[in-house]
């Protein structure tokens, strides 16, 4: 669609409607804001942005995680969030290596085929393993790796970044303000929100994350097959005089059984479970929590018994794990910025900049494609 840019005298209506105040929804309404579509304007159920999955991540940032387009929107990202720190005066990623720790035969097996090949990763002898985080147990380790330039990500700071930016540029944010009604109007859309007001858009953007789908159920639009998996997130309390440094690793097993990293005096662990849910407010289930305190404890010298707080948020995947970005032919003008699984704040810079340029119908930003981040990867279209 084109008539998006310079067309003051339609005064009431917006450019984009995009819809859910996530990560999601705030990087890509920046990014068409800074590219001139007018009125742009957000809406977002909860009184509150950031209330879901955006508030709930474990905050990492892990070169070669997941897929190849997401490795590489993963790999774009990094030179855009340097680009978005010196812009703001503050560093969205700190260095936090990963380490990945295999425990089982089948483990050391997936270790050294499936993760030392991704390329940033060095494999490490167990004394060395221990060396990087002390409270290892050294005699369960069979074989560990590290990726040495992961990083601890600012979330909340880079919501904050895209919400201001979007708003410097005359973007609109409505909260308490949860679409219920999606239909044609003209050549764009009517948006209809639970208090009964209604605005026109040229164009709209469902980045709901979990809600996606119903959000494309409401305008009539096929489903993409989005599955909200929960995870939980617990903080436990360290022993006194346990082994643990505010700098140590990100420790992940490489069956995903857990993963752990400092979270100021505390540490942050999680049994990795990939729960299907319906869309809503994940909570933490008990048994989980004791899960990820069991699973470390297994392998440190932690014992792990109490948690400070404990959290869980919904990871929404598409049924090939990759993000999807666009609109379908039968539905010109409705976006969807959709299914970033685990790795939402990874990809944020990149992939709000892949978005805007697919939903104007503009060619993927150069410094995107040198990682090979083009737009048919990502497209709705892919979905059948
Ligand atoms: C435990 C956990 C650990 C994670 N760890 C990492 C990590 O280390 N690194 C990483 O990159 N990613 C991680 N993630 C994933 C990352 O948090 C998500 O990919 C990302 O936050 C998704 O953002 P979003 O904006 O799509 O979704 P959300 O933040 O859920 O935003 C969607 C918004 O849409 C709104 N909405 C829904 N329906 C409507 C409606 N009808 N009208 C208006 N608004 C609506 C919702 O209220 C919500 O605010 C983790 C996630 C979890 C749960």
């Amino acid at each position: 669609m084109s008539g998006l840019r310079g067309q003051g005298d339609r005064a009431r209506s917006h450019g984009v409607a995009v819809l859910g105040g996530g990560i999601a929804g705030m990087s890509v309404a920046a990014e068409l804001a800074a590219s001139g579509v007018e009125r742009p304007v957000l809406l977002e159920a909860e009184p509150e942005l950031s209330r879901h999955t955006t508030g709930r991540s474990a905050a990492s940032y892990i070169p070669g995680h997941g897929p190849p387009p997401i490795r590489a929107l993963i790999a774009a990202s990094y030179d855009r969030f340097a680009a978005i720190a010196e812009d703001a005066g503050h560093p969205f990623l700190r260095p936090r290596p990963v380490l990945h720790v295999a425990h089982t035969a089948e483990e050391e097996r997936t270790l050294r085929e499936d993760v030392l090949p991704l390329g940033p990763v060095t494999e490490l002898t167990v004394d060395e393993a221990v060396g990087r985080w002390p409270a290892l147990r050294p005699e369960p380790l069979r074989a560990a790796a590290v990726v040495e330039d992961a990083m601890d990500a600012d979330p909340i700071g880079l919501h904050q970044y895209f919400r201001q930016r979007f708003r410097a540029l005359g973007g609109e944010i409505r909260t308490r303000a949860p679409v219920v009604g999606l239909g044609r109007a003209g050549s764009g859309y009517r948006v209809t929100t639970a208090d009964g007001t209604a605005l026109d858009a040229d164009l709209v953007v469902l980045a709901a994350g979990a809600w996606t789908d119903r959000l494309l159920a409401l305008a009539g639009a096929a489903p993409i097959g989005l599955t909200p998996y929960r995870r939980t997130i617990a903080i436990a309390r360290i022993p006194p005089g346990a082994p643990v440094r505010h700098d140590d690793p990100f420790v992940v097993s490489v069956a995903e059984r857990w993963y752990a990293k400092p979270e100021g005096q505390h540490l942050l662990v999680s049994p990795s479970e990939e729960t299907p849910q319906e869309p809503g407010d994940a909570r933490p289930d008990d048994l989980d929590v004791a899960l990820a305190l069991e699973r470390v404890a297994e392998v440190t010298t932690l014992a792990l018994r109490s948690v400070v707080t404990a959290w869980a948020g919904q990871r929404t995947f598409a049924p090939d794990r990759t993000l999807v970005v666009g609109d379908r032919p039968e539905h010109p003008g409705l976006h969807v910025f959709a299914g970033q699984g685990g790795s939402g704040i990874e990809t944020a810079p990149a992939a709000a900049a892949l978005a805007a340029a697919m939903i104007l119908g503009e060619q993927t930003p150069a410094d995107l494609r040198r990682h090979d981040v083009e737009a048919a990867r990502y497209s709705i279209r892919r979905i059948l």
